[in-house]
């Protein structure tokens, strides 16, 4: 059901007026985590000022070790619910177990699964009858067919609405958090035709790599950019600080953006 094959044709997602794919360009941002009912509403402002379209945020966090910061869980949702809706914004967030799915649901426009969770076959099927567009990032040593047959999974769930997220691979190199994978934007483009976004945040790590990254992905063909952004990066209560735009950076870049293809 991934394959272009069997569906010669882009697929578009069309989310309250929103269309992603097709020669659309869409920009999630927002922070890593949603912190408190103030931090995600600023910046659901800021986002909608720039001109994006889907503000992202973390309520439930995957994170590497189990005495980090895990997210404020379903007050997280509620939260970033309440600012999407004041401010225009669809919403993105990411959902870790098939339990939390329906709540999830219930609260957010498109759920994320994240690096961690891309062959957790139990969610994704679970994933395939949630009535929701799903963001399915890319395993960090996941292979194109590997990542295509966990989208399979949602598809064959009854799900059409998925979006595949380049988000960087693993390699041997460390001074990057991981290796966007540029290649995997055409690829995935070829091989199947569903809309393709980009993650410069995870896929580097690092914040000044992010302009250029996303500026790369856009002219690679990518559908949209799903960017962290956040007031006060140096005091995030996750680690990814150190990727996430400063707000007048992610009001430049989308600026820039605009030259490259209209953001709709
Ligand atoms: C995130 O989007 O904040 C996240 C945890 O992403 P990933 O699953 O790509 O690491
Ligand atoms: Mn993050």
């Amino acid at each position: 059901l991934a394959s272009r094959d069997f569906h010669p044709d882009d697929t578009v997602i069309e989310i309250k007026g929103t269309k992603i794919g097709g020669g659309n360009l869409v920009v999630m941002g927002g922070p890593c985590a949603v912190e408190s009912a103030e931090q995600i509403d600023e910046i659901a402002k800021l986002v909608k000022a720039a001109g994006g379209q889907v503000l992202r945020g973390g309520a439930f966090k995957p994170r590497t070790g189990p005495y980090s910061f895990q997210g404020i869980g379903v007050e997280g949702l509620i939260m970033m619910a309440e600012a999407g809706q004041k401010h225009g914004l669809l919403t993105i967030t990411e959902v870790m177990t098939p339990e939390y799915v329906d709540i999830c649901a219930e609260y957010a426009d498109i759920l994320q699964v994240g690096t961690r969770n891309m062959q957790n076959f139990d969610l994704l099927r679970k994933l395939g009858t949630c009535g929701k567009p799903v963001l399915l990032k890319r395993g960090f040593s996941a292979t194109y067919d590997e990542f295509l047959n966990a989208a399979e999974y949602i598809l064959a769930g009854g799900n059409p609405n998925v979006m595949l997220c380049e988000r960087g691979i693993r390699t041997f190199e460390t001074y990057t958090r991981n290796t966007l994978d540029l290649s995997a934007i055409p690829v995935l483009q070829q091989l199947s035709h569903l809309p393709v976004i980009s993650d410069p945040s995870h896929g580097t790590g690092r914040r000044e790599l992010v302009e250029p990254m996303s500026k790369a992905s856009v002219a690679a063909g990518a559908d949209g950019l799903i960017i962290e952004m956040h007031t006060d990066p140096d005091n995030s209560m996750t680690g990814d600080g150190v990727q996430s735009l400063f707000p007048d950076q992610f009001a430049a870049l989308l600026k820039d953006l605009e030259q490259l293809a209209p953001l709709v």
